[in-house]
């Protein structure tokens, strides 16, 4: 493949679907990064057969520094109050959360029995239900085996899933953030995830969250996976999805397309042809509504300042949150983060 310069940024075109090998049509051309002022401008292309779309030309593995110069600061852990606080101590959010893990995905956690009433009563709703069941990766209870967090940053998944009973493993490139993961003890590698750095059928479980649109090898990392993982073993990947009323509503302004770091946006049905091709079998396709996509795409398209950050309003999020209940009960895949559970068949 040639590679030319795109404002000192080197690039790769990438005319044909990687999926379909298809021809890729323009959907959108010469757009800026609005999040974190990364130059260049740049286009995506979409697959008019599986739904995918993906940034042509992207940068090189060479120049992905330049990509997250002003990137996400990693800061410590939101978690990190699991590794020293008794159930007691836990914000009244997190106490309801693991009440419901308890009571309703039967995770063995000590609850204090007036939490295991209410754990129960408030997971009888079916949103909240399957909001604290999608911030687990959707595994069921298994004790002591072995979890993978691939892109794990700072360790906030592990340190929670550590909580609930299972060893945990995670790998971060980012070395800052896997330097802080290994401050809280946990088992996180430096690196990107590779062949050859954890044995075959090793894992019961692999989490990938806000990582998979980042990569520009998809196939090869979802490969490795499958043979890391153990027979029955399960992959939940979360991504924004390209399907999403937001983006069907603010289109180049989407703040899932997130140019130039995005190499691939998925739709529901893309990410089952990823997995599957690897052999997998589709377990659960489930998309949630995500308020702050919403509100960072209202930036961007009305160029506010700092789009990528936002303030939380109590009364505009709770607004987007009801609004999400009535959307997605009558357009379940609308919602603008996919989250898919394959299993690795047995
Ligand atoms: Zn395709």
């Amino acid at each position: 493949m040639d590679s030319h310069t795109q404002e000192f940024i080197e690039t790769v075109p990438r005319p044909r679907c990687l999926f379909c090998n298809k021809n890729g049509k323009r959907l959108y051309s010469n757009l800026r990064d609005h999040l974190f002022g990364v130059s260049g401008l740049w286009n995506i292309d979409k697959c008019a057969s599986c739904e995918i779309l993906w940034l042509n030309p992207y940068a090189t593995n060479e120049s992905l520094e330049k990509l997250y110069d002003k990137y996400y600061t990693h800061e410590g852990s939101t978690n990190e109050f699991l590794l020293t606080n008794t159930f007691k101590d836990f914000s009244r959010n997190k106490k309801i959360k693991y009440s419901i893990l308890n009571t309703h995905f039967r995770y063995d956690i000590s609850i204090p029995m007036s939490y295991r009433l209410i754990g129960f009563l408030t997971g009888i709703i079916p949103s909240l239900r399957k909001k604290v069941s999608l911030g687990i990766g959707g595994f069921p209870p298994k004790k002591t085996a072995k979890l993978l967090d691939v892109g794990c940053g700072n360790g906030d998944y592990l340190l929670e899933m550590k909580y609930l009973g299972w060893d945990v493993f995670g790998v971060e490139i980012d070395t800052k953030a896997a330097t802080i993961a290994q401050e809280f003890g946990l088992n996180v590698i430096a690196n990107e995830l590779k062949n050859g750095l954890y044995p075959e059928n090793y894992f019961s479980a692999i989490y990938m969250n806000n990582v998979i649109e980042h990569l520009s090898n998809p196939k090869e990392i979802i490969a490795i996976c499958y043979n890391i993982l153990e027979p029955g073993g399960l992959l939940t990947i979360n991504t924004c999805s390209n399907t999403s009323l937001a983006h069907m509503f603010y289109k180049q302004d989407y703040r899932g397309l997130e140019i130039p770091r995005h190499f691939f946006i998925y739709s529901p049905k893309s990410l089952k042809i990823l997995g599957e091709s690897c052999g997998f079998i589709t377990e659960t396709t489930q998309t949630s509504l995500n308020e702050y996509i919403w509100i960072s795409s209202y930036k961007i398209k009305n160029r506010l300042k700092d789009p990528a950050f936002i303030s939380e309003n109590k009364v505009i999020m709770n607004t987007l949150r009801f609004l999400s209940l009535i959307i997605l009960a009558m357009k379940p895949q609308r919602g603008d983060d996919v989250s898919i559970t394959f299993k690795k068949p047995l």
